[in-house]
């Protein structure tokens, strides 16, 4: 059902999961629904089909396993989905020990890359405020024991003291989340930077340098530079707003992708978006934050340009130019509801979630 026509016969837009979560999952994720919602309203696209299914703490609940074998399956069958975020160091075993849930995912559908963009909002305080860049994560392999290995994990303990972990890199990944990041840069500022730790990890870091490099070449019109991971840190406080596209492994993507919603303005505005060649899934770029869950004042922001990026993903798939317009209206109206000064504590301000997606939808119903 992913055609233009219905039996009723008025257009129908693209089926999608929702995955609520834990922690802020319930606050933030039907938050991000409502505006997309809202949003494919006002662009005049034909309306949003949500399918809710099982995930995280209540699954475990409801059907015995943190993420059940008929979510994925229904997910198979969807256009893409939006994931709210997991509390999974709070599972009772053997779950917690387990891949977690969006591990699962993007292990099962092979999302390779993860596309996290950092920027500054004005209007809203910010350690970095110039900040507009994205990095680009390789999701499936390096340090990641969790799904660097086809059984089994990358991390083992051969005797009480002693614990090992493998790191995983490849040509063929290195190569396509490359791709992914030298084909944004064409879409923006065209300037790429390799993240690395090549001078002590000579054989993988170097493997992962030199692949990012030979792509370059096949981008003569992309400026690329590379940068030790700990002096990426320090660039990215000092100067954050020169950098472009950053692509790294695994670990340093998670953590650089932390580092840069923070200097931004807040890990609560960072969103991103896991990607294969033909799935995408929607999903903060931060964690459920159970210390403020339940108390209606997290940032909605990053699950609500999360789900914008998803709308933005299928509109260049499908050839969409009004579903592609409504991802656009949300960073717009979410831009101009800081703009106004109506942001959540975390930005310095004293709006609730419910409050600020109550402003960002009638933003979006106003034409803004
Ligand atoms: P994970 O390992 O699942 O990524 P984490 O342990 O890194 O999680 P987060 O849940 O991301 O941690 O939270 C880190 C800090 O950022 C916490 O203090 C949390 O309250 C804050 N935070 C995260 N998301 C938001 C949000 N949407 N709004 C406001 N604060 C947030």
């Amino acid at each position: 059902m992913t055609g233009n026509d219905r039996t009723d016969g008025g257009p129908i837009g693209p089926r999608l999961g929702v995955l609520i979560g834990d922690g802020i999952g319930p606050e933030i994720v039907p938050a991000a629904v409502a505006v997309a919602d809202a949003a494919v309203a006002a662009a005049g696209a034909a309306p949003l089909e949500w399918h809710p299914l099982p995930i995280g703490a209540s699954a475990i609940d409801e059907n015995g396993t943190p993420t059940p074998a008929a979510t994925l399956d229904a997910l198979a069958a969807l256009d893409g989905w939006v994931l709210g975020p997991h509390d999974s160091a709070a599972y009772p075993e053997p779950f917690r020990s387990q891949l977690n849930p969006s591990g699962t995912v993007r292990r099962h559908f092979g999302l390779y890359a993860n596309i996290r963009p950092a920027v500054a909002f004005s209007g809203a305080r910010a350690v970095v405020p110039g900040m507009d860049l994205v990095v680009v994560r390789e999701n499936t392999e390096g340090f990641y024991a969790d799904r660097n290995t086809v059984a089994g994990t990358g991390e083992f303990m051969p005797s009480p003291d002693v614990a090992i972990a493998l790191g995983v890199f490849t040509r063929t990944a290195v190569r396509r989340i490359a791709v992914t990041a030298f084909e944004l840069a064409r879409r923006r500022r065209r300037r790429v930077t390799v993240v690395h730790k090549a001078n002590v990890l000579r054989l993988t870091m170097g493997l992962f340098r030199d692949v990012c490099r030979e792509v370059g070449r096949d981008y003569p019109d992309v400026a690329v530079d590379d940068l030790h991971i700990d002096a990426a840190t320090v660039h990215l406080v000092r100067r954050g707003a020169d950098f472009d596209v950053v692509v790294t492994e695994n670990m340093f993507g998670d953590v650089l992708s932390d580092l840069a919603g923070e200097l931004a303005g807040s890990l609560g505005t960072a969103p991103s978006l896991n990607t294969s060649d033909d799935r995408a899934m929607a999903q903060a770029a931060h964690g459920s934050a159970p210390d403020i869950a339940g108390r209606d004042v997290a940032n909605p922001i990053a699950m609500m340009l999360s789900t914008a990026m998803l709308l933005e993903w299928l509109g260049d798939r499908r050839g969409d130019a009004v579903l592609r317009d409504a991802g656009y209206r949300v960073h717009a109206a979410v831009r101009s509801t800081v703009v106004r000064g109506i942001t959540t504590p975390d930005l310095g301000g004293s709006t609730t979630t419910s409050g600020f997606t109550a402003a960002v939808v009638a933003e979006l119903a106003a034409g803004g």
